[in-house]
Formats: C-alpha cells, structure tokens, sequence
C-alpha cells in the first residue's frame, strides 16, 4: 500500500500485520464527495439492497475536492452514446432533484439555468467532428442543432464570426448549476436513509485469496477486498469497496496492487466582470481555441487546458494567471468584444482526475477482484455523470449488472489492454 506523493497531509503507512475488522458494512465508499454520495445515495434508494453503507471522507469540508471547485455544467453534446446517456439521466435528476432528494421538506436550490452549449468550429475537419457526433447525439434523442456561420452570427450576435465555420447548439437542458447543493443534496438524503460517513482516511486496503499484480499491472487470480483501514488505527470489514477519491484515485488503486493511469492535472478558472454585460442568449461557449468561457450571473467564468499539462502536486492549488493573460482573455475578447473591458474579480484552481488513456471514465471491477469497484478518471464531466454512475454502481452491487445504462465500455478491461476508448466531445 501507498500513500500518495507531494501532498500536504500524506497518511501514515498502515502497521502490519492487520488487527481484524473491529466492524463491518457491506458496502464501504472511500471518498464522499459527489462520485461517492452518488452511489451511497443510489445504493440507499435501491430496492434490492438492504446492507449497511459507510462513506469515507477525509476532508467532510471538500474544499479542495473536484465537486467544490468544478465549473458545474451539464451538456448532453458528447460524441459516445454511454456519455450522452449519463448526462440524460443528470438532466432527469436535476429535474426531479426536489423529489429525490428532499429531507423534512427542504430540499438544496440547484439553481439550473437551461443555457445551452456551443461548440464553435473553425474549420472544416472541426465541423465533420460535430456533425458526426450530432449524429450520435440526434439518434441519442439530444435536442441539438447545428448552425452554419451565418446563423451562429444571427443567433447569437455577441459572437465575432469570422474565423468561423459552424457551431453545435444545445438547446435542451444543457446549462449549470450549483455544484455544492448537488452534492449536499445527495449526501443528506443519503444519510437520512442511514448511511453513515466518517471523518478519516482510507491508508490501506487488505484483501484474501489469489488475487496479484504483475510489475506489468497485469492482474492474476482471484481474490476480495476484506477490509479498509483507516488512519485512525480503525479496521472496517467490509463487502464491497468503491474507489470513489477522485485526483487520489491512483493511490487507492495502488492500495490493492492495481494500476489506474488516472492523474490529478490544475485547472484555473476566471471569474471576471464586464462593463457591457452580454444579452441573453449566452450559451456556454467553446472557442476552437479551446477556451470555455459561460456566464455565472451577475459575472462570467472561463478557462483553458494548460500548454504544457503536467502531472500536479496533490497539495498544488495555485491558479495559472499567465493563462487569464496569454489565452484566456485574449481569445474571448477576439470572440465577444464586449469583453475587451473586463475585470478580473476572482479566480480559483481545482483538479481533473485525468485518465491518461482516453480521458473517460473507469468504471465497475477490475480482472479477480469483483467486490473492488473504480469511479474514477472523469476528467472534466464528472459532476454531470455522477448520477449515473451511482446508480449504476448500485445495480452493479445489488445484482451483478448494469440494469439502465450499460457503462461497460467504462470497464478496467480497457485498460489492461491499452485500448482507449475515446470520447470527441472532451473539454480537456
Ligand atoms: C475547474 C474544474 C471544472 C470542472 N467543470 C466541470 C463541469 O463543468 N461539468 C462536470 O460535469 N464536471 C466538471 N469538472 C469535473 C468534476 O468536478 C469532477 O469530475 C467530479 O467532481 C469528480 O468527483 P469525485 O467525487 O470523483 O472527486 P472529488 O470531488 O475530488 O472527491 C473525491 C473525494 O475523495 C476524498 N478522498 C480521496 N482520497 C481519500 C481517502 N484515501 N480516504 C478518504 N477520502 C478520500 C477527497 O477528500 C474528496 O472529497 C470540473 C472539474 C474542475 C476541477
């Protein structure tokens, strides 16, 4: 087992050999944040499962989780019909979100604000890419259109269009929300139907039968994880593990001998004001130049991928300003000129747990270990596909397979075999 390296608050490594459980759930979630409250909320709801469920968090805060520092939006323009699926079913849940999850009649105000996203293409070959995922997306049942230069300038006059080509539009429940009342949301209902969450952190993971790694990663045998032990000395048999640590996830993995090639990566967002507001409508906008840039009423966030993109510290939470300066603000001002008078009034960093094969998400068991489930690897989509993921996780625990959306093509197979299964639509 390892803990991980370059952290603030690295564990202790765990003594050995192990003291037995002093406790036991059939179901224990390392990470409580939205991945993790997701399932334990699923799990909770699910029918068939009538176990206890204990939730893991070592910082009940989430100040630096992934959920608290997302740029909270939801599109259902993914080029992968199991990802449209996922955001589908977000834009149910956020829809019904009173019903699901109300306790003693309140119930976290999500705030959605149905905007719709545009994809911009600026040429030719970044058009084919939209129009063959429009395709998938239209099959898919998503409420999206394309838009010729002429309409994009029509539609949406705020836009300099002349590098253009097209665009993709969303027009149906594509938008943001709140992402802390999400995940509030989830976590209370979720607890209000008994599960429990503890303060402490996951240090080891121990496990019987054959189950072993290769130095390769290949995995032999089989075995079950039998216990988790926390850094507080306590010991926690459990029936099922779900690695739900987000930018941690890799050292999770490692804890029961398994690679998961999933990296914390920064990413810095700007919030800024604009002398000249921009009229409605105001999609979330994606600039070829892979700038996003969405209102945050009564201001405006955006952000880029980083050029270069290094693996990050875990305690590494310094947003990249030369970003705002060399990229961000001048790649929008080109795109809206309202926004050549701006002000930078706040700007935070978070971090992607970026799967290095292909950027989507692992999920469900590895080869020889069925009762140690990943949920990991959501680069910057997974606040809207938790949903999803959670009550597949919950189908998967309950009864052994994926019931509504099939997310096998998300499985740990992929990456045993270095076959990547990409995704068009990944805002990197
Ligand atoms: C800047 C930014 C913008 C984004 N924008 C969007 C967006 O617009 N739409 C979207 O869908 N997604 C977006 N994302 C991605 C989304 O936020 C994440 O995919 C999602 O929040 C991941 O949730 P998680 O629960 O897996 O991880 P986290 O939120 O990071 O939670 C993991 C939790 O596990 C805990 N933990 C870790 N290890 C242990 C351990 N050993 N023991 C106990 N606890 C542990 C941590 O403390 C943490 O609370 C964005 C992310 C960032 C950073």
């Amino acid at each position: 087992m390892t803990g991980p390296t370059g952290d603030d608050t690295a564990p202790a490594a765990a003594a050995a050999p192990a003291p037995p459980p002093s406790e036991h759930y059939d179901v224990v979630i390392v990470g409580g944040a939205i991945i993790g409250s997701a399932t334990a909320y699923f799990l909770s709801v699910h029918p068939d499962f009538h176990g206890s469920i204990l939730v893991v968090e070592r910082d009940p805060t989430y100040a630096r989780s992934s959920t608290a520092l997302s740029a909270a939006s939801v599109r259902h323009q993914f080029s992968r019909p199991v990802n449209i699926r996922l955001s589908q079913f977000a834009s149910e849940c956020i829809e019904h979100f009173a019903d699901l999850v109300e306790v003693d009649g309140e119930v976290p105000d999500l705030g959605f604000r149905d905007t719709g996203y545009l994809f911009l293409a600026a040429n030719d070959h970044q058009m084919d890419e939209l129009r063959a995922s429009h395709a998938i997306q239209r099959a898919e049942g998503a409420a999206v259109r394309l838009l010729d230069r002429a309409e994009v300038g029509t539609r949406f006059p705020h836009l300099t269009t002349d590098n253009l080509v097209g665009a993709s539009l969303g027009e149906r429940h594509e938008g943001t929300l709140d992402a802390f009342s999400l995940l509030q949301g989830f976590r209370r209902r979720a607890r209000a139907n008994g599960v429990e969450y503890r303060h402490d952190e996951v240090v080891g993971i121990d496990t019987e039968g054959t189950f072993r790694v290769d130095p390769d990663g290949t995995p032999h045998g089989e075995g079950r994880a039998t216990a988790v032990r926390l850094a507080s000395g306590a010991v926690v048999g459990c029936g099922t593990v779900v690695n739900a640590a987000g930018p941690r996830a890799r050292w999770v993995a490692e804890m029961v001998g398994l690679r998961l090639p999933v990296v914390p990566r920064v990413r810095s967002v700007f919030a800024f004001d604009c002398r000249t507001p921009v009229a409605d409508p105001f999609p979330l906008t994606i600039d070829p130049a892979n700038v996003w840039v969405r209102r945050e009423p009564p201001i405006y966030l955006a952000g880029t991928k980083p050029q270069p993109d290094p693996d990050a510290a875990l305690d590494d939470f310094a947003v990249r300003r030369d970003e705002w300066e060399d990229r961000v603000w001048p790649t929008i001002a080109h795109r809206i000129p309202a926004f050549e008078a701006v002000k930078l009034v706040r700007s935070w960093a978070g971090h992607y747990s970026v799967n290095v094969l292909d950027a989507n998400a692992v999920i469900g068991p590895p080869p020889g270990l069925p009762n140690f489930l990943f949920a990991n690897g959501f680069t910057g989509h997974g606040l809207q596909h938790a949903a999803g993921v959670g009550r597949g996780l919950a189908e998967w625990i309950t009864g052994g397979r994926y019931t509504t959306i099939d997310l096998g093509e998300l499985g740990y197979e992929r990456i045993l075999a270095n076959e990547p299964f990409l995704e068009l639509a990944i805002i990197a």
